[in-house]
């Protein structure tokens, strides 16, 4: 794949590198996973700070420099591959940290939520708008389904924002830097079903949510007092007590 398909956008503010890495481990860590390490500028930040880092890139060259630069610090381990086919898992609880490919934003955070207690926490940098949807409010534009399937896993928040310019080359959009806490789910709750009802709720965005659930959950959706909102006027907490009524019958 061509480099700039790679979302290659290299962070050269010292001082972000040094606020992501302190709050990937505020305190030394066993296990740090780092996503798309690039030349290593934020991996040389994380030595240090972890027993252990595995650092998963894609590009051959990238990988091989990397591996080259901090040949000396034995708790580097470079993985040559793409994180999205990458049991992220495999080498039990950790740290995730990375200045993310934007391009594969969205499933990065979706492996990551699949973690469950696996994920201690993770530090990502992300583009700014993504950022927003993650932390959006219900009846906000930028709420939607990814806000919802984020809370539903983890805390989201927005630890600081950076310019293109931080950046070489900089990116068309700006940046934040953000911590998810995992959270685990309530006991009495089936992720799998209760987030395939939160993605049709949300499958037409300005359907109500009669319209939208109808054709799966039968005519007993219509006699909700909520049917005629839109999902994206629901909080969390509404669409668990929605589903949880689906389920009673
Ligand atoms: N961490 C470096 C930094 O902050 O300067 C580089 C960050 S750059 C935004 C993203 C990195 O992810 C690039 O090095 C790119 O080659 C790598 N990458 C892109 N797609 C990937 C994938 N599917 N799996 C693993 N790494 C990937």
């Amino acid at each position: 794949m061509a480099r700039q398909r790679l979302g290659q956008h290299f962070l050269h503010s010292r001082s972000a590198l040094e606020r992501l890495a302190e709050a990937a481990c505020p305190s030394r860590e066993p296990l740090v996973i780092e996503i798309g390490p690039g030349r290593g500028a934020l991996t040389e930040h994380l030595l240090g700070r972890a027993d252990r880092i595995i650092a998963i890139e894609l590009d051959r060259a990238l990988a091989q420099s990397v591996r080259r630069r901090f040949r000396q610090s034995p708790e580097l381990e470079v993985i040559e591959a793409d994180v999205l086919e990458t049991d992220l898992g495999q080498w039990g609880p950790a740290v995730v940290a990375g200045n993310l490919p934007y391009y594969i934003t969205s499933p990065v955070l979706e492996k990551l939520y699949a973690l469950g207690p696996l994920l201690r926490h993770a530090i990502v940098l992300i583009q700014k708008e993504v950022a927003e949807r993650l932390t959006a409010r219900p009846g906000t534009r930028d709420y939607g389904y990814l806000t919802v399937l984020t809370n539903f896993h983890c805390r989201p928040e927005v630890l600081f924002t950076l310019p293109p310019g931080a950046f070489t080359p900089p990116p068309k959009v700006d940046s934040a830097a953000v911590r998810l806490t995992p959270i685990p789910p309530p006991a009495d709750l089936k992720p799998a079903p209760f987030l395939e009802f939160v993605a049709r709720a949300f499958r037409q965005k300005r359907k109500t949510l009669r319209n939208n659930l109808v054709p799966y959950y039968g005519p007993k959706v219509e006699e909700w007092p909520e049917a005629r909102l839109r999902a994206e006027q629901l909080s969390l907490e509404q669409f668990m007590e929605l589903h949880k009524r689906l389920v009673e019958g």
